[in-house]
This record gives C-alpha cells, structure tokens and sequence, in this order.
C-alpha cells in the first residue's frame, strides 16, 4: 500500500517510517499541512496517516480540505488529545479511526489495513481480467482458479494495472505506486517487477508500450493454450 504520513516531529515521524516501510508499504512522508495538500494533488494514496497537530495549515484544516473533495481517502488521525470530546470531534470532522500519542507502531499498522480494508470493501472486492482474479482485501491472486504467490510490489504492480482496466499506465505511474519518496529505484525495477511477474502468470499477460509504459493483454488472448511457453504469442503481444 502507498501511504501518506504528516507528521512534523522529526524523530517520531522517522521511526514511525522505518515501521510502516518493514511492513512493506511505500511511505511519503510530510511535515506541514500544505505539504500534505500539495501532495494529495500529484498522488494517490491507499491511507493518510494525519498529525493533528501540524505548523500552518493544521490537521482539521487538512481533514476539512480532504473531505470536501471528490475523492474518498481514508485517514487516520493521530492526536495527543485522547479526551472524549476531542475523539469525538475528530471522527465527525470524518476520520476513519484516530490513535492517541504515544501509538504502537504494530497497532498502527493493523489499524491501517483495517481502515483500508474497510474502504475496498465499499469498492470492489475482486477484480478480474480473463482468467486472473485479484482480491485486493486478501492480497490473493488467482491464475485459472490457481493461487499465484507474488511479492509485495509484484502485487501493487498487478494491482495497479488491473485498475487502470483498458488505459496504459506509465512507467513514472508504476513507480509512484510502488515506492515511495526517497525509497531506492533501481532504474529497471518495474522491468524486472514486470518479468516476473510474466514468468509467474504469462508472457502475454503484460503488454510493453514502447516510449509509454505498460497494459494488460486483452483478456481473450490470456485463456486458452499455455502462453508461458509460447514465444510467438509473447512477441506478438509486444
Ligand atoms: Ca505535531
């Protein structure tokens, strides 16, 4: 998951990253309110981790701003108010769930699946292309009804194309999705993210767009036959 983190406390918002990247989530992390709006702009992320208390723009303003847009995005809010009516007021500004300082990081990373979970369940449960299946919930992938096991960014990769359905998804597009700022990219990482995960499927399951990026093959072309080892077809396919 991609994850955007405000927090302007220097040693808690670090520690808290090491947690949340050992886990396997793609962190940005921010330290003032206006960061944090301009990069809801550029990105998209899967949960925003809130401070309320931040310089300039503060957390509420943030929350406000969040709410009154189009997309939905679940936030955690991270508070050192933990009285009730602060909790209160919090969830009605429309936080999905808050953690009063100082959080545990475990806790905070099985909240985080819990709130992210609960949004995919209001949006799709399975998203199918031919014979793939992915449950975006239960991180299960299926290839004719077979469980594939992948690795964590061999499954947002997946994932990602899945929901661009029939758009080509740009290698920056990939890349942002699966790592987050300041993480090590190898300058082929989606390459090789990609070969794999055609070794893994089929040939034919991702189709290169020379100078673009990437597509899923058309869904007809993946059913039938044995296209791992069929060259012509993966030639073919681009
Ligand atoms: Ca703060």
């Amino acid at each position: 998951m991609r994850l955007l983190f405000a927090e302007d406390d220097v040693l808690l918002g670090r520690a808290t990253c090491v947690a949340l990247l050992k886990v396997g989530h793609a962190v940005d992390w921010v330290t003032s309110g206006h960061q944090l709006l301009a990069a809801l702009e550029r990105e998209i992320y899967d949960c925003l981790l809130l401070d309320l208390g931040l310089p300039g723009l503060s957390g509420e303003d943030c929350l406000r701003a969040i709410r009154s847009g189009q997309r939905r995005l679940p936030v955690i809010v991270l508070t050192a108010r933990g009285q009730k009516d602060d909790r209160i007021a919090v969830l009605d500004l429309g936080a999905d769930d808050y953690m009063v300082k100082p959080y545990d990081l475990e806790e905070m990373a099985a909240r985080v699946r819990a709130v992210v979970r609960r949004n995919r369940e209001s949006q799709s449960p399975e998203l199918a292309h031919g014979p793939l299946v992915l449950r975006p919930l239960t991180r299960v992938v299926l290839w004719r009804g077979q469980p594939v096991t992948l690795t964590g960014k061999e499954f947002m990769l997946l994932e990602a194309l899945m929901r661009a359905t029939d758009r080509s998804v740009t290698r920056e597009h990939l890349e942002a999705a699966l790592y987050g700022w300041g993480e090590e990219i190898g300058s082929n990482a989606v390459e090789v993210h990609v070969h794999h995960l055609r070794r893994k499927l089929s040939r034919r399951l991702i189709v290169t767009i020379r100078g673009v990026g990437y597509r899923l093959g058309a869904p007809d072309q993946l059913d039938g036959g044995t296209p791992v080892h069929d060259e012509a077809g993966a030639r073919d396919a681009g």
